[in-house]
């Protein structure tokens, strides 16, 4: 009884879903990352797929030793792009971990900040990134393979950033989509937060080729099915209506 409460305390601390038994959805607020490995193998091999905003750090811990075990860390951070709600912890989790992490040639220098984030809407702009972290970020092994992500392929997805990922397990169609498929709500209109519209429905398309069966984005809740297929035609069509 009282371990049904404390893990419905810390529950509420770590708010997770998990997609497959293999898949965790980290909620952060306002933004989601994702743990992926098998939490019962007897090897402990995982990764963490985004890390959230800066102040996500403890929050990323804590559901990584709910999942793994006590001391337990990932063997990679992989980044789906370089916003500040998906490298937020990378930096001090790596530091922490001494792991390795790994984003898209493209991307690595917005990261770094030798280049700046475009909006489409030239008064608008994202936060400048400025850090110092060459020694931890690897670029992803150009053949679409993940390191420690076995059965995984990283897909170049540019639009919404110009080195934006995807990744997808073709065993079960799982998509962790980053923020390609950004479902439109106000405060998120796809001609402020989008560099390359024509980019972004190219990127789309190729997605709906693949026919994924679970779409798990960046903000919001994962899609499923029916309700996959529709949301990638619906974005398709419509993004050049906002
Ligand atoms: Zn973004």
């Amino acid at each position: 009884m009282r371990n049904k409460l404390l893990e419905r305390i810390s529950n509420s601390k770590v708010k997770a879903q998990e997609i497959t038994s293999d898949i965790l959805l980290l909620d952060l607020g306002e933004v989601n990352a994702y743990l992926i490995g098998d939490p019962f193998a007897d090897r402990k091999d995982f990764a963490l797929v985004d890390a959230g905003f800066e102040n996500s750090y403890d929050l990323i811990v804590a559901a990584v030793e709910r999942r793994f075990g006590d001391d337990t860390k990932p063997n990679s951070i992989i980044l789906t792009h370089g916003h500040f709600d998906n490298l937020g912890s990378a930096i001090s989790l790596s530091e922490k971990w001494d792991i390795p992490v790994f984003v898209h040639q493209l991307e690595l220098p917005y990261i770094t900040g030798q280049k700046d984030y475009q909006m489409t809407d030239p008064n608008k702009s994202f936060p400048h990134n400025s850090l110092d972290i060459n020694h931890r970020v690897s670029v992803l092994p150009a053949d679409g393979s993940i390191p420690d992500m076995p059965g995984w392929k990283w897909i170049h997805t540019p639009g919404h950033t110009e080195g934006h990922i995807c990744l997808f397990r073709e065993m079960d169609r799982t998509l962790i989509a980053g923020d390609s498929v950004l479902i439109q709500e106000d405060e998120f209109p796809h001609d402020q937060i989008t560099e390359d519209l024509m980019a972004a429905r190219d990127s789309l398309l190729s997605l709906k080729a693949l026919n994924p069966y679970i779409i798990a984005p960046s903000h919001g809740k994962p899609l499923r099915g029916r309700e996959a297929a529709e949301t990638l035609d619906n974005l398709i069509n419509n993004i050049y209506k906002i």
